[in-house]
């Protein structure tokens, strides 16, 4: 028998999430964490449970692996989040301690910047809980990765509920949920919207859920600026390419600087360009300095998984995904010209 067999034997593939209960029935010390930049998806998942466990008696800690928007800090327990680039001694003290770590809204160790050797080397049982695709199930322990699902939150919603102690959804586990699966879901309007999706949230509500609050937290609580640069950015930084049925706005780290864009300010921006008529593929290429981050979103059957995998690095949904480039823009929007030049077929063919 070779070294392999044996490697296989001693690193099993990931179990069901479902055995994790038992696991969970002595009180434990518990560490969550979700992907850098965390979304209302990533950062409501993570307090969702956060909330369930700690009426469970566990000891738990949310860990960002990066500073999270200003549209995130209303959510219930998140003044306690710690964020692992400003607080590494804090965060590392509490990895180095954790007995399970659950790692929610992501498929592979890298989406957690800085963290991922760290989170790679921890000894302790690690738990999935993702709808991505593609996921690095070797990594994890116990988990569940479900594509079909709207959201994490969703999938936290379904695991408390499998639990058997929905009773301890109160209100702060239901604000949290239903913040990431109504973002996640384009509010309730994206394919992955299904019924149980709306079972959930009739569920939340029933257990005193405001919806509208949310949603004024969510989406009106911007500064002025953001708007001043999302005219800019529309007006002269935005490429339409019809014969490709794409959009496109790269954005010099200049534009950032002069209207003073703070991280998720941008969140959102990508959704313009796709609403124009016929724009089947918008993206939007930002140089933050250390890297162009660039984000992608179609309309039917284009897959910006593949697209964003193949030429930008990156990965995420069928309709939805991002990248990251180590080159100048300019280079990464040479880049992307020609990648929609070689998606030719399946862009014009609409
Ligand atoms: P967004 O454009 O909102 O940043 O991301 C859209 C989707 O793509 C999200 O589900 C996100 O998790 C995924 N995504 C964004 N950036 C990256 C990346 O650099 N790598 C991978 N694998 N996925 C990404
Ligand atoms: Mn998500």
């Amino acid at each position: 028998m070779t070294n392999d067999y044996f490697h296989v034997l001693l690193q099993p593939f990931m179990q069901p999430i479902n055995e994790i209960f038992s696991v969970l029935n002595q009180p434990k010390n518990i560490v969550i964490t979700f992907h850098q930049k965390p979304d209302a998806d990533a950062m409501g998942s993570a307090l969702g449970l956060y909330h369930f466990l700690k009426q469970a008696g566990h000891s738990v800690i949310v860990i960002s692996p990066t500073n999270w928007a200003g549209f995130l800090s209303w959510m219930p327990g998140c003044k306690k989040v710690l964020d692992y680039e400003m607080q590494t001694v804090k965060a590392t003290e509490a990895l180095n301690s954790a007995e399970l770590l659950f790692c929610l809204d992501f498929n592979t160790m890298d989406r957690t910047r800085n963290m991922a050797g760290m989170l790679a080397n921890l000894n302790c049982t690690k738990i999935l809980i993702d709808h991505h695709q593609q996921p690095q199930t070797e990594a994890f322990n116990y988990g569940i990765s479900d594509v079909s699902k709207s959201s994490t939150s969703e999938m936290v919603y379904d695991f408390i509920m499998s639990s058997g102690q929905a009773d301890k959804i109160n209100i702060n586990v239901a604000e949290c949920l239903y913040a990431g699966v109504m973002t996640d879901t384009g509010s309730f309007r994206f394919t992955s919207t299904t019924a149980s999706v709306h079972r959930m949230v009739a569920d939340l509500k029933d257990r005193g859920l405001e919806h509208s609050h949310i949603h004024e937290n969510l989406f009106d609580n911007f500064l002025e600026s953001r708007f001043r640069f999302f005219g800019h950015v529309l007006l002269n930084r935005m490429e339409v390419f019809y014969e490709y049925n794409t959009a496109l706005i790269a954005i010099p780290q200049v534009d950032l600087i002069k209207f003073n864009v703070k991280t998720g300010d941008t969140e959102g921006l990508v959704n313009f360009p796709l609403s124009i008529h016929g724009i089947k593929l918008a993206c939007i290429i930002i140089d933050r300095g250390d890297e162009r981050k660039s984000s992608f979103r179609s309309k039917g059957g284009f897959d910006v998984n593949i697209f964003s995998r193949k030429y930008f690095n990156g990965g995420g949904h069928f309709n939805a995904a991002g990248g990251k480039n180590a080159e100048p823009l300019d280079e990464v929007v040479r880049k992307f010209k020609a990648a929609i030049k070689e998606s030719e077929a399946q862009l014009s063919s609409y």
